[in-house]
């Protein structure tokens, strides 16, 4: 069977099964900017991003902070550099531990998480909170970021953005995104649309001065996408927990939306939940989407069990499958049991983007005690093949320490 016969419909129903309903609704509301904020008419900005607290050997990180940017808006015409833009994206499921990697990956030098940027979009429709505590509205940096890549983000047309944001990115459009990445099939819209995105990551790395931008989207067709964006190098690391750990975290009630905190009819809403059982297939089919949409080459099996019980191996293995490259020198390891949370720039994300000072780096295994035996029946039965093939589960026919996927998750003593 091949996309566009009979039987792909079949699969889009099946996809749409799996996802619908568990994406955080768009909100047709637009936020009221400081004044300054629009002004199409400012050619040059200073960029005085929050002061970071120092640690370790993230002298880079603290330059690109302290100091003062110049940043010329060159409206549209962002200026083509043949260096290629090295992102490297955490792909997966949400609830693995993705916004605490990106954050220990931002207290290194030359990384700079910019959270899930495909929320940018929606980030300037609601002026929902940076990471560093602005609204986006006022948050230098991502003013600055608008200024380069389109002469102010004023004269983005964000209905139109939206729609193609709908139209390629989601998962319920796959296929669609599938037939437009074969390049003799791709429209205008899809090829304008890719466009915009390398002129983001290009005036986000001028205005950082990073080396390497941190996107943890996690959605396997935004990486997809980006594979169709011809200024970005992709490196993607394929973040997995525990299917039942995940749908423990999605089934938790009552948890406060604090990047809309500001909002005037937001403020209260509530992060979203998702039953067990969706939870359950919709881990299934982003991980398998992973596998068949990412090359092996371009991406890095990381357990989210592995990265809290062993994080400077795991920054380890990260910093060498990014820097394969040679585009430069090989990151040190800062040893990380704890790590201090920055106000990084970033989107959308787990709310723990806006604690600030020392976090521990350890195994939430609530869900070993916590959660009801028949969630625990219900998926750990809808994601057996994988746990099973990621070494989540073992069998007593399969004895060894390593799975198809490098060694089993290490059990610690917080795990039980
Ligand atoms: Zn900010």
């Amino acid at each position: 069977m091949s996309l566009g016969q009979p039987g792909a419909s079949r699969l889009e129903a099946l996809y749409l099964l799996f996802s619908a309903g568990t994406r955080p609704r768009r909100y047709a509301y637009r936020a009221e900017a400081e004044p300054d904020t629009n002004d199409t008419a400012i050619r040059q900005v200073k960029f005085d991003p929050v002061p970071v607290v120092s640690v370790g050997r993230n002298e880079n990180v603290q330059e690109m902070h302290r100091g003062q940017v110049d940043v010329r808006s060159t409206g549209l015409a962002t200026r083509p550099s043949d260096v290629p833009i090295p992102v490297l994206y955490i792909a997966g499921e949400g609830r693995s531990g993705s916004t605490i990697l990106s954050a220990i990956l931002g207290n290194h030098a030359g990384y700079f998480p910019v959270g899930e940027l495909p929320d940018v979009w929606q980030a300037l429709q609601t002026n929902e909170l940076c990471g560093c505590g602005q609204p986006f509205a006022n948050c230098p940096f991502w003013r600055a970021v608008g200024n380069v890549a389109f002469g102010g983000w004023d004269s983005v047309k964000i209905d139109e953005i939206l729609q193609q944001e709908a139209r390629y990115t989601r998962h319920r459009r796959i296929f669609q995104l599938i037939r437009q990445s074969r390049v003799h099939q791709a429209d205008a819209a899809f090829h304008a649309y890719c466009e915009r995105l390398g002129q983001l990551y290009s005036a986000i790395r001028e205005v950082s001065g990073c080396s390497v931008i941190v996107d943890s989207t996690k959605r396997p067709p935004f990486a997809m996408l980006l594979r169709n964006v011809p200024s970005i190098e992709l490196r993607v690391v394929h973040l997995v927990r525990d299917s039942r750990g995940v749908a423990f975290s999605w089934n938790k009630v009552g948890i406060r939306n604090v990047q809309y905190s500001q909002h005037p009819t937001l403020k209260d809403s509530p992060m979203p939940t998702i039953r067990p059982w969706k939870s359950a297939l919709r881990w299934d089919l982003k991980n398998l989407l992973i596998h068949a949409l990412i090359p092996a080459s371009q991406r890095l099996f990381v357990r989210y069990e592995c990265f809290t019980s062993e994080p400077n191996r795991e920054l380890d293995r990260i910093f060498q499958f990014a820097e394969a490259n040679k585009m430069r020198d090989r990151t040190q390891v800062i040893p990380t049991s704890t790590f201090t949370s920055k106000p990084f720039h970033t989107l959308g994300g787990n709310p723990v983007r806006f604690t600030r000072g020392s976090i521990d780096v350890r195994v939430d295994a609530k869900w070993h005690t916590e959660m009801p035996a028949m969630h625990k029946l219900i998926v750990g039965g809808l994601t057996f093949p994988l746990l099973f093939a990621y070494g989540y589960i073992a069998v007593p026919w399969a004895h060894s320490e390593h799975t198809i996927f490098g060694r089993h998750p290490r059990r610690t003593q917080q795990e039980g």
